[in-house]
């Protein structure tokens, strides 16, 4: 079929009944390029339509620099989804009842990630987006679905899509950009780093929800001297700035100084960032894991022994489960599971700790015996975990200075720029002791493996086998339960939950088996997705899935209340 056997069907159809676009789903064959039409809604307020137009290399000519390397190749992808996002907006215009007149491709935020909503290879470009088919209350509106169908979306394909009317200095600058990143990425932990904040990066952005870079004379990240490192990028060659060494590394400073803005450039340098958004060459290890408390969470079947003991009443930590823990547990049974995951790096931020998880100072420890507080504070293992585990740690703490005894570096931070206070921090220590008693003991502890139950991971509800949703960022709503991921701070697009969701399904379907544990689960689901892309754990093709973490799937997984594992 062709564009203009579409356009007779569209014109045909006004005025019919709205499910009448049904028609319509099918293959047709443009001048450019194919346009697919995967599912077509049932009415105007539904789930828009599903489209794709895939755009064969002989016209869209991007050249094999571009899309040769991963990195690339998803630098690229991230790019023309920000240029049809750019180019849809301007020209999508409302037509009707509802969603009519919409064209929409998954939307995007600072950072590149993998994303499906466009693939490229050497013979196509694909690009999936919804389409809100054009109807007035319930009634076709056949001209103007000719309009979007056979007119707007060529425009698209022709602005966005096309290596000839992109700006192909800016396109080269993404690329690169994002591969000189992941070289970054890739040699921290030969350097011994865990993390590298780029001279001159833009830490604070414009406000809690607008996560552009603050606009008003933000101050720039200048490295202490004694920290800086350097790396010679692929591209841009030369890059300095702060590395912070493997280990147990504090960040101290009065309140305001830009601490917490700091941790959360790292919680987010998992990540690449966009050109221009200030934090391109803030790069952190890709196991890190930003620890909080989170009241109120359930936690099944989690060994916390290494921080919580002896119960009033008794219960067991060691096989811990609770359907609302409090600030400390929930605290404990975040670090434990980040390690289960294979968490290298904790990063932790007094803002959002539990008190008595951090510290427990001389005076608490002399009125109140070990033997009456269950918690083994934080302090009393951060070293351990390093010792025993090779797992380091990046801790907010501007409140206790007990901390400088376990510290390798301390980095002070002052009107927003880092200082190195480590031999300072070391001779206050030996001058002012705390007399605390360690009570963590000789070892940190074993972290214990858990295989999850297959029927405990049910997306059906009493009307469907699977329905799984997402809102926002933070929410899946799986079967009948909802999954709050409130508090999973390293999700950063919504797509990254509808993957999350995709792949719990897939999960359960073909790996959790009530025998095969947790990390074991995480590492097939991630080298199935690795090997055959993310469309490999949905059932038709997708345009909205966007890659997630091992970590984030399994804080997913850790929240469903319904969840049991094996004792
Ligand atoms: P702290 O954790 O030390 O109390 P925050 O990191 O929360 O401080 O920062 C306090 C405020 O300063 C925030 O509004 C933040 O956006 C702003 N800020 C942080 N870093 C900078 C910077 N480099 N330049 C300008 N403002 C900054
Ligand atoms: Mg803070």
């Amino acid at each position: 079929m062709s564009d203009k056997n579409l356009r007779s069907t569209l014109l045909n159809l006004d005025g019919a009944g709205y499910k009448s676009y049904k028609n319509i789903k099918g293959n047709y064959q443009f001048s450019d390029f194919t346009l697919i039409i995967d599912y077509v809604q049932g009415d105007p307020f539904a789930a828009p339509s599903k489209f794709r137009v895939k755009i064969p290399q002989s016209v869209a000519k991007f050249p094999q620099k571009l899309y040769k390397s991963a990195s690339r190749n998803i630098a690229l992808r991230d790019y023309l989804a920000r240029q049809f996002q750019k180019v849809s907006r301007r020209i999508s215009s409302h037509r009707g009842t509802g969603k009519s007149g919409l064209i929409e491709i998954a939307p995007t935020g600072q950072e590149i990630l993998e994303r499906t909503s466009i693939l490229i290879d050497e013979r196509y470009v694909e690009a999936r987006f919804s389409v809100g088919l054009p109807a007035r209350g319930r009634r076709v509106l056949g001209r103007q679905a000719a309009a979007m169908l056979c007119e707007d979306i060529p425009d698209i394909v022709d602005s966005a899509l096309l290596h000839r009317s992109l700006n192909a200095q800016e396109i080269l600058h993404h690329v690169k950009t994002a591969e000189d990143a992941d070289y970054i990425r890739e040699q921290l932990s030969t350097r011994n780093l865990v993390a590298f904040v780029a001279n001159n990066a833009v830490l604070p952005r414009r406000s809690g929800i607008d996560f552009r870079p603050l606009e008003n004379n933000p101050v720039p990240f200048v490295s202490p001297c004694d920290l800086e490192v350097e790396f010679n990028c692929p591209n841009c060659g030369i890059v300095k700035g702060m590395g912070i060494k493997e280990g147990v590394t504090l960040i101290v400073g009065g309140g305001y100084h830009g601490k917490s803005t700091l941790l959360q450039s790292l919680e987010l340098g998992v990540y690449n960032h966009l050109p221009g958004d200030g934090r391109e060459f803030v790069v952190t290890s890709p196991n890190a894991v930003k620890i909080r408390a989170e009241d109120g969470r359930s936690v099944v079947g989690v060994d916390i022994s290494p921080f919580i003991n002896h119960l009033p009443q008794g219960r067991s930590t060691s096989h811990f489960s609770t359907t609302n823990a409090s600030g400390s547990t929930s605290q404990a049974a975040n670090i434990m599971e980040a390690l289960e995951a294979g968490g290298e790096l904790l990063l932790v931020d007094e803002d959002t700790s539990a008190t008595n998880f951090t510290i427990r100072d001389r005076r608490m420890q002399a009125l109140i015996a070990k033997e009456k507080e269950p918690i083994t504070p934080f302090i009393d293992k951060v070293r351990q975990l390093y010792d025993d585990y090779n797992v380091s740690t990046i801790l907010v703490m501007g409140g206790s200075g007990d901390y400088f005894e376990v510290a390798d570096t301390v980095i002070a931070m002052e009107d927003y720029k880092p200082y190195d206070v480590t031999e300072q921090a070391r001779a206050i220590a030996l001058k002012y002791p705390t007399d605390r008693k360690a009570e963590g003991g000789n070892n940190f502890g074993t972290i214990t493996p858990r295989s999850p139950l297959s029927k405990s991971i049910d997306p059906s509800t009493h009307k469907r086998d699977s329905k799984v949703k997402t809102r926002d960022i933070n929410q899946i709503t799986f079967g009948t339960e909802d999954i709050d991921l409130t508090a999973i701070e390293q999700i950063v697009d919504r797509g990254q939950l509808i993957a999350i969701a995709s792949a719990m399904v897939y999960g359960k379907e073909n790996y959790i088996d009530n025998k095969t544990n947790l990390s074991t689960v995480l590492d097939l689901i991630m080298e199935e997705i690795a090997t055959r892309g993310l469309d490999s754990i949905t059932d038709f093709p997708q345009g909205d899935l966007v890659l997630f973490r091992r970590f984030e799937l399994a804080a997913a997984i850790n929240r469903l209340r319904s969840l049991k594992v094996n004792d």
